[in-house]
């Protein structure tokens, strides 16, 4: 992967914006919906499931008014629009075919719950036939960690199981938080995606990971990455030449890479998250690693790059 520095063939655009590197406006990359790239001896195809938008006051929970609004208006986004992809990554070496999280999820009818009726939207399905690959010929779906945006698309709305011969791989900490009473004060439609999307591969080959930097299987390495959740994981892809690091949703904006403190209202637990963010930034530092952000600005590929004790964002592409 060739890196390309933005910020240096840029520095004009930005000179106005000094304290955040990310690129303004990314409207081609928002265009597209599948992205392609060589990770190593893995065919990587990155897909578009869906875009949401968010609320900054949701998404920066605790960040000091005037300075959230000034690195706001800097890149002019909407407070009450932040556009956020939903992605998974599928991996491709012989006959391995590897799916990286699932998406939200496609239903024709509206789904019920709670008296209230939504429709899922998710496109994974679509692209990938798109891409003429089979669910059946998915060989490993790995999940990163339980929130709708990640398991929604591994049944279908009448409860088939889509990918009918991959090993399911997660963390048992996620398992065991979802499947306890400790997460009952987590939102109930999270409960039910789990319900519906999770609980049901009980019955399915399920691989547990219990250690930190488990070797999932070749090229693909788990590094315990809670915070967001109990026991959500980032992955190392690749080859010792050229490794991605998936960070999943450690970071769900540039904003919190560039400012550790600021939190969202998304995170499990605080503390913890801060941790994983400072250990995965030194890890893609350390390993000059490019990163996989699910809900940057698609297809979420840039570096991390290290000034001082502050983190800059920037893009790849
Ligand atoms: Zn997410």
């Amino acid at each position: 992967m060739k890196r390309r520095h933005f910020i240096a063939r840029n520095c004009g655009l930005l000179a106005s914006v000094p304290l955040i590197g990310l690129q303004p406006l990314q409207l081609d990359f928002m265009n597209t919906e599948i992205h392609k790239c060589n990770i190593g001896e893995f065919q990587c195809t990155i897909f578009k499931d869906l875009m949401f938008t968010y609320k900054a006051k949701d998404y920066f929970i605790n960040a000091p008014e005037q300075e959230l609004k000034q690195a706001l208006d800097s890149y002019k986004i909407d407070p009450e629009n932040i556009a956020s992809p939903y992605i998974a990554m599928l991996l491709q070496k012989g006959n391995q075919k590897i799916l990286i999280d699932s998406g939200i999820g496609f239903s024709q009818e509206p789904i019920e719950f709670k008296g209230n009726s939504f429709v899922l939207k998710g496109r994974l399905q679509q692209l990938l036939d798109k891409e003429h690959i089979a669910t059946n010929d998915i060989t490993d779906v790995i999940i990163t960690h339980f929130h709708p945006d990640h398991i929604g698309g591994l049944f279908s709305s009448d409860g088939t199981l889509l990918f009918k011969n991959a090993t399911f791989h997660m963390h048992q900490k996620e398992w065991d938080f979802w499947h306890s009473s400790k997460s009952d004060s987590q939102p109930p439609l999270f409960k039910f995606f789990v319900d519906n999307n999770i609980t049901p591969l009980k019955k399915e080959n399920v691989q547990l990971i219990a250690q930190d930097y488990h070797e999932i299987c070749e090229g693909v390495v788990a590094v315990n990455a809670e915070g967001h959740t109990a026991g959500q994981i980032a992955l190392i892809i690749g080859d010792k030449d050229e490794r991605l690091l998936y960070i999943s949703d450690a970071f769900l904006h540039p904003f919190h890479m560039e400012k550790l403190d600021w939190q969202t209202s998304f995170d499990f637990d605080h503390a913890n998250a801060k941790k994983t963010r400072n250990k995965l930034l030194h890890l893609a530092h350390t390993e000059r690693m490019m990163i996989n952000a699910f809900h940057f600005n698609f297809p979420g590929l840039g570096f991390a790059e290290k000034s001082g004790a502050n983190w800059k964002w920037v893009y790849h592409g």
